[in-house]
């Protein structure tokens, strides 16, 4: 069967779930072979082989940590020329688009960024992409070279399907040019104890009827009660009630979490862009006639105060 290279998404060794999603999603097309670069290695192979990486390709070297991502793209395309994959899958962070457009460059191949979904085809992997503000889906498939794909977050359930997972040095010689950009220092940002927006299987998103910064506080009770990420819409951020980091929408970050919780919002077009491939929709609005309310799985006519509150108490109390 053809091998599929898998760019590993990780924190010192600690797997991100994207790729356990991109493992499950290249099992769809062949026998994965993850690529992780930079420390961890051992730890990560065991959670790789777990979800069906065969082999896992692997280089550390400082380059990876003191310059921006061109280094990166040089292992990936000495992993590609190693295994002349079937298709290369990346996640569809900023990094790994920008990845996978230079190795596409290189390779000369197709570029598909922002897949929603994936399956083989008789010509190779057809991509689902939602397009336009999410208002039409397509399906498309690379005609040159081998296809770079980008899958974005919560696209695919993680199954494990346990495989060997052999640990197989990688030998990377850097280009000039690869080390133009050095990194001259790094601010970790403040934790906020919450995941990830654009992986959280839930998010609680808060718009203007938040009305003001202090009663976030409203939003990010339940978003803690339900283990979610806080989003908000530009109305909210603009208002500077929220970091524009947490901005859905078109203009945003897109999200589609198993669960998104609407409060305050009142649906406009440019927001649903960002959240309405969502696979359960809940919003908790004070007008019946919110748009929001036309996509919705459930919907709340309320006032988001008394609503929230009382929702965050009874999953609080269920939980015990
Ligand atoms: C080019 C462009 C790009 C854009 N990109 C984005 C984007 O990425 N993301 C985005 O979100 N927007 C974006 N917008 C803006 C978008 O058009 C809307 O203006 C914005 O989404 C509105 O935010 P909102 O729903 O919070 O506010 P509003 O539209 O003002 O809605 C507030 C809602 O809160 C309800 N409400 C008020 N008080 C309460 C209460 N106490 N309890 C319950 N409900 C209450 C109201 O009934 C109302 O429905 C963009 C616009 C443009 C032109």
């Amino acid at each position: 069967m053809a091998e599929v290279l898998v760019y590993v998404d990780h924190v010192d060794g600690a797997v991100r779930k994207p790729t356990l999603e991109l493992l499950t999603l290249a099992r769809r097309i062949g026998d994965p072979v993850a690529v992780h670069l930079g420390a961890g290695a051992d730890t990560a192979a065991a959670t790789l082989a777990e979800y069906g990486a065969a082999r896992v390709l692997t280089a550390d070297a400082p380059e990876f940590a003191d310059y921006l991502v061109a280094p990166k793209v040089d292992a990936l395309q000495a992993a590609y020329d190693a295994v002349s994959p079937a298709a290369v899958l990346l996640p569809s962070s900023a990094e790994g688009k920008e990845i996978a457009a230079r190795l596409a460059l290189r390779i000369g191949a197709g570029l598909i960024t922002d897949a929603v979904d994936l399956e083989a085809g008789d010509s190779g992997p057809v991509a689902t992409q939602s397009v336009f503000a999410a208002s039409f889906t397509t399906r498309s498939r690379v005609t040159k070279g081998t296809p770079v794909i980008t899958v974005k977050p919560n696209s695919a359930a993680p199954e494990a399907a346990q495989a060997a997972g052999s640990v197989e040095q990688l030998s990377v010689t850097f280009g000039e040019t690869s080390t133009g950009t050095k990194v001259v220092s790094r601010t970790p940002r403040e934790s906020t104890g919450r995941p990830e927006l654009t992986e959280a299987a839930i998010v609680v998103s808060g718009g203007r009827g938040v009305n003001g910064a202090e009663n976030f506080s409203v939003i990010e009770n339940l978003a803690d009660a339900l283990g979610a990420a806080v989003g908000a819409s530009r109305a909210a951020v603009d208002a500077g009630w929220y970091p524009h980091t947490h901005q859905v929408g078109q203009t945003g970050k897109t999200v589609s979490p198993q669960l998104y919780i609407a409060a305050g919002i009142s649906g406009a077009i440019q927001h649903r862009a960002g959240m309405q491939t969502s696979k359960t929709i809940v919003a908790v609005n004070k007008d019946a006639e919110a748009p929001i309310f036309e996509l919705v799985d459930y919907g709340v006519v309320g006032d988001l105060f008394q609503v929230l509150p009382q929702l965050t108490e009874e999953i609080k109390a269920r939980k015990g």
